[in-house]
């Protein structure tokens, strides 16, 4: 018994509904190919073998063993511990379903900002959702707003959504702000939906799992699983979540056009900003990937502009060495620089001053008094990165989301998210998950990885 195991449990109808009944799955499972009877040893036999997942399977998390609680990248709850063992339920199909597809009426929704793969989520939940049998498919127009009685659902097939992964943005809309949890949950139960997928973000998963404890209030029998839409990377205990890795192809198309205007510019200076709220992934793995990074400042990492020890002093240096120089900086790096504008979006979240114009403008300025010539080239790519279509590993990643979001519901379960994590594809209770965004820990392998990489100094 391990502590984790149970800090890990997911929400399941029986907690909460003494007259939950199951049905046997509707999901047909294809065949396991003949296998011979000396590998078959200790198998089940082609009739036996289901493929389901059990309810019970469990995935470990964290499989290494730290010799001390000091070693690079360690990450102990006890200060006293040297090892972490967690175990996360095992996302998949279930042998036993909770609901009757002919009585399912599904929506999707996507909240928040564009992230790619949106579409290609949305697609492999209405192709599996049909798998199972259920004819009300619906989409809820442009985010938790699509709720309001002015909107009207979008009917979803699989004909509808067949090319939809084709390209970027979300075939729903996304929005920010809205109807509160209370009118949500109205409307879902004046619409009869009993099944809703919702992508977002932290946002979007804190009001998914306010509608899942708000319809377990009114014994309104619901599926709400969330998929975790974050280009940052910023989710706890995730791998990876999906549209990340298409962020730092894509950054790193952005960084090599920097790179080409600095390095064909006499003294060229390339600034490129990119994604990245609270956590530097983005620009740590775009530095790595495109190896023409002399400079990476991301959030965890505080830094000084001026002085001995700053930015532009370095910046200098690599001028005078180099001939040029790229820049790449996290959108909330450094915000102790920029002025607070205290001003908030419609969802209530802090708008960000702009690290990167300010950088710019602080390099010209610094250059400009102290006599020497800088060409500064500023680049911020972040809405070009956002609207991209899916890359090849994202496509993957979302298709298996997007199936095992379908499976989660039908397994009767709610108030849960899916991704994936230590390479198995996982279902965690929401709140886990968001408590916090996932940042790069300064300490860790990769962060040196990168330093060593880039070659720059601690400008403190
Ligand atoms: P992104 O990463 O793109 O910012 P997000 O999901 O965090 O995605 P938000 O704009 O913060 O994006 O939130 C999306 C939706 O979730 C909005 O419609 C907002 O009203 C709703 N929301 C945000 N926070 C909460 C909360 N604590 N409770 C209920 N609903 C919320
Ligand atoms: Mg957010």
């Amino acid at each position: 018994e391990h502590e984790f195991e149970k800090r890990f449990n997911i929400p399941h109808m029986t907690d909460f509904f003494s007259d939950a009944e199951s049905y046997p799955s509707t999901f047909c499972l294809r065949m396991r190919t003949p296998v011979s009877e000396d590998f078959a040893q200790g198998y089940p036999s082609d009739e036996e073998w289901q493929g389901y997942i059990d309810t019970n399977d469990r995935v470990l998390l964290k499989v290494i063993r730290f010799s001390s609680p000091r070693s690079a990248g360690a990450e102990c709850i006890d200060p006293d511990c040297t090892w972490v063992e967690q175990w996360i339920h095992r996302a998949g199909p279930r042998e036993k379903i909770f609901f009757k597809p002919e009585n399912v009426k599904a929506a999707i929704v996507t909240c928040g900002g564009l992230c790619p793969g949106l579409n290609d989520v949305i697609r492999q939940i209405v192709i599996t959702l049909e798998i199972y049998g259920v004819k009300k498919i619906v989409g809820v127009p442009f985010g938790y707003r699509g709720f309001g009685k002015e909107f009207a659902e979008i009917p979803l097939t699989r004909k509808v959504v067949q090319n939809v992964h084709l390209s970027g943005g979300s075939l729903l809309g996304v929005s920010r702000g809205g109807p509160n949890v209370t009118e949500i949950v109205d409307s879902m139960q004046e619409r009869g939906i009993n099944m809703l997928f919702v992508l977002g973000g932290n946002g979007t998963h804190a009001g998914a799992n306010a509608v899942h404890n708000e319809c377990r209030k009114r014994g309104f029998k619901v599926a709400v699983v969330g998929v975790p839409k974050t280009i940052d990377n910023d989710i706890l205990l995730m791998d990876k979540t999906f549209g990340f890795d298409t962020a730092v192809e894509e950054a790193q198309r952005a960084i090599n056009s920097a790179y080409i205007e600095a390095h064909s510019a006499y003294r060229g200076v390339g600034v490129v900003k990119l994604m990245g709220r609270s956590s530097g992934f983005i620009a740590m793995q775009a530095a790595l990937a495109s190896g023409q990074i002399d400079i990476c400042l991301i959030p965890e990492v505080p830094f000084e502009l001026h002085g001995p020890h700053g930015v532009l002093k370095h910046l200098k240096y690599l001028l005078e060495t180099k001939g040029s120089a790229v820049i790449c900086v996290a959108e909330g790096a450094g915000q102790n620089f920029v002025e607070k504008t205290n001003a908030k979006d419609a969802s209530g979240n802090v708008v960000y001053g702009d690290i990167g114009v300010h950088i710019q403008q602080e390099i010209k300025k610094y250059f400009k008094e102290i006599g020497d010539p800088a060409d500064v080239k500023y680049i911020d790519p972040t809405y070009m990165i956002r609207a991209c279509r899916a890359n090849a590993s994202d496509g993957i990643l979302c298709t298996v989301l997007g199936q095992n979001a379908v499976h989660g519901a039908f397994g009767g379960y709610s108030g849960i998210t899916v991704g994936i994590c230590n390479t198995h594809y996982v279902y965690l209770p929401i709140p886990e998950v968001i408590s916090y965004p996932r940042t790069v820990d300064p300490n860790s392998r990769m962060w040196h990885r990168c330093l060593t990489s880039t070659g720059q100094p601690d400008f403190i």
